[in-house]
């Protein structure tokens, strides 16, 4: 009994001694470590087809190259046809190892193409990768320079200079040599890949080789890929003040309503190109929901919309774009 006494005193000062060196040495410890925000979610949408969406830190590099001050999130789509899978964009870059973990172990596929919708860091960041792991990477004529320097906007005209963000930019040199074969804003082509059938329309505007994609899945309705010719809703954000989705693509749509005139992209970049873009969307909208064969709208960023609310978001974001025309 008594010696029982005596231990427990021991562990008592032990722990007062323990207690003091803490207290003392907490002030001495680093700075606490910037938040973490990055992650992937996973959502499965039925019929072989996947919504990827990843969650990436926003850095304010005006204070510090660690200074996390939010994030934003990019849907990354993934179509199983037969034996093969095909990937609406990329994600960012330094993300790419992990969506790509992420996306073979939902579906047990590694992708064998990689349609991107555009150039922007967020959705061909990863495209690199994706070539280097094995995959067939499409894109505009308008973004392969764009992706060969890795930059949201080009720099041949020096008034964008000031447009390079650090969050914005990617790892040069790389160039997918696979093109949409498109020659007029809002023409369709066709593009088969083993025997999956995609229509590309190409909607300039939010940059000058975006392109919107129809996919008509097995089970006959039809998938519309838009990217970022729509715009996420404030109200589709997460609700905190750090999810800066809608934030940084109004951020988009205040660069692109300042392109110099007369510019190189006049007819390629703009917020009244995007507008008509828009405006086709709306149209072949209007008759894939005639047909009662649509699924729904499948946006860059924040959630789907389906069929009947197809018209709706799209006029959503003509209210957002026409502010800035
Ligand atoms: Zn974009």
């Amino acid at each position: 009994m008594k010696e029982r006494k005596k231990t427990v005193r021991k562990i008592t000062i032990s722990l007062i001694l323990a207690l003091i060196t803490f207290t003392v040495l907490i002030p001495l410890t680093p700075a606490k470590a910037q938040p973490d925000f990055e992650k992937i979610e996973v959502y499965d949408l039925g019929d072989g087809i996947w919504r990827f969406e990843e969650y990436i830190n926003y850095i304010d590099y005006s204070i510090s190259s660690d200074a996390v001050v939010g994030y934003y999130k990019v849907n990354i789509y993934a179509i199983e046809s037969e034996d093969k899978l095909i990937l609406i964009d990329s994600g960012v870059e330094h993300l790419a190892g992990w969506l790509h973990s992420n996306i073979t172990s939902a579906t047990g596929k590694s992708p064998n193409a990689v349609l991107l919708t555009h150039a922007h860091a967020d959705h061909a960041g990863g495209a690199a990768y994706f070539h280097v792991m094995g995959a067939e990477v499409y894109t505009h004529l308008w973004s392969q320079y764009l992706i060969f320097i890795g930059m949201n906007f080009s720099l041949i005209d020096p008034t964008y200079a000031y447009l390079v963000n650090p969050n914005f930019v990617y790892t040069p040199g790389y160039a997918p040599i696979n093109l949409y074969d498109l020659t007029d804003p809002g023409v369709e082509s066709l593009l088969l890949i083993d025997g999956a059938e995609f229509i590309i329309i190409w909607t300039p505007g939010h940059s000058p080789g975006s392109v919107s994609i129809i996919y008509n899945n097995p089970s006959g309705k039809y998938l519309l890929f838009t990217g970022d010719t729509t715009m996420p809703r404030p109200e589709d954000d997460d609700p905190v003040p750090f999810d800066l989705t809608y934030e940084l693509d109004y951020w988009t749509l205040e660069m692109i309503a300042s392109v110099p005139i007369p510019s190189p992209y006049d007819e390629v970049m703009g917020v009244d190109i995007q507008l008509s873009s828009l405006n086709i969307l709306r149209g072949i909208a209007r008759l894939l929901q005639r047909g009662h064969a649509f699924y729904g709208i499948l946006p860059g960023h924040n959630n789907p919309y389906p069929a009947n609310f197809a018209q709706w978001y799209l006029k959503k974001s003509i209210k957002i774009v026409d502010e800035w025309v």
